[in-house]
């Protein structure tokens, strides 16, 4: 039977959602891969238990998650009734619609259709009665904004969601959406996009606007799906995700370029005592704008690690002009 550290909230640090009163933890955990019917069940329930041991108190999904999709949610669910069923409350739990889900025409995109539907099913296989924060999962550039936002506001208002936000939306957008769902006094406050060293496009105005509105911001792939690990320093490990058959990490995607600046990048951790995992996390949240950063694991001591970046998150000037330089080179 499992009982939560009592020590858990000593350590994490957690942010405010932007301007909204909800905190998140500086460190939270995404259930996209490593959670499917694909997976063992009980090194997935381990790593829930020892995030929540750690003082990660939000869990993110999509209805897509597994394999097979919706897997991952089935197993977390199973994992919140074993475990966490005392704990809901201690608990931020979040899903998405918007990528390809069933077959025909409302399986996909942002209709209201879809996102209501989906959701639906979202709340069985977890289930809950409520998810505390509900995604759009990318633009849809097929149907109107409105609607989606509307479907929304709907999901918010008939309970099914205490708050919600978008993801993979651009600027523009992103202030669009911001206007509807302000003007309804939907409880928009969180931003989902991708975010690491080798992806630093939302430095180029997302971050501003997002500030600007006061949405928070959570970051997914911060270790760019483990480049920015000491994982493929030597290769490729038989049980990495980009030598598994169903990881969206492509063995093509391990390029010399991005494995050398790994190495460089490793040695200056090193040099501030501690290890790449750490740096990479703790060079995101350098970021004020930045509220989470959204790691993925395949083994307990992976979270374990990860924690361990708030141990030290300041960088001086010189470190950091050291970090653009690395990744600066061809
Ligand atoms: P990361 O960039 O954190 O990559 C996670 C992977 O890195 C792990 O599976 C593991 O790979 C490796 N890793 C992590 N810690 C260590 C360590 N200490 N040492 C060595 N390797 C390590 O994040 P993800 O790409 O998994 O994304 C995180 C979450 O973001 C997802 O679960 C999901 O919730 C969200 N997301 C959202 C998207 C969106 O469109 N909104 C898109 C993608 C993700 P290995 O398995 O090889 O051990």
């Amino acid at each position: 039977m499992y009982k939560p550290q009592d020590s858990r909230y000593e350590k994490m640090v957690y942010n405010n959602c932007g301007k909204s009163g909800l905190k998140l933890p500086a460190i939270s955990l995404g259930l996209w891969h490593n959670f499917g019917d694909v997976d063992d069940f009980h090194t997935a329930r381990l790593m829930v238990q020892t995030a929540f041991d750690l003082g990660i108190t939000h869990f993110d999904l999509a209805n897509n998650y597994g394999p097979s999709p919706g897997s991952a949610e089935k197993n977390f669910g199973k994992i919140l009734k074993l475990d966490l069923k005392n704990y809901r409350d201690e608990l931020v739990i979040s899903t998405k619609a918007g990528y390809f889900m069933w077959q025909g025409p409302y399986g996909d995109g942002g209709t209201r259709k879809y996102l209501i539907s989906s959701l639906d099913q979202s709340l069985r296989r977890l289930g809950l009665d409520y998810v505390d924060i509900f995604y759009h999962h990318r633009p849809d550039p097929t149907t109107p904004l409105e609607e989606t936002m509307g479907a929304l506001e709907d999901i918010v208002k008939a309970g099914k969601a205490l708050y919600v936000g978008v993801s993979n939306y651009p600027p523009e957008l992103t202030l669009q959406a911001n206007e509807i769902l302000h003007s309804s006094r939907v409880p928009f406050i969180i931003h989902q996009p991708k975010y690491n060293m080798f992806e630093r496009s939302i430095e180029n105005g997302l971050l501003d606007t997002l500030a600007k509105l006061g949405l928070g911001c959570i970051v997914f792939s911060p270790l760019a799906q483990g480049l920015l690990t000491d994982k493929y320093l030597t290769g490729i490990p038989k049980d990495s995700r980009a030598a598994k058959p169903y990881g969206f990490l492509k063995e093509e995607e391990v390029t010399s370029e991005k494995v050398s600046k790994a190495q460089k990048l490793n040695n200056l951790a090193q040099k501030r005592g501690q290890t790449l995992v750490q740096m990479a996390l703790a060079w995101n949240l350098r970021r004020k704008e930045i509220t989470s950063v959204l790691v993925g694991a395949s083994k307990p001591s992976q979270i374990e690690d990860a924690v361990k970046c708030l141990e030290n998150k300041d960088f001086s000037e010189q470190e950091l002009k050291e970090i653009d330089a690395i990744l600066l080179t061809q």
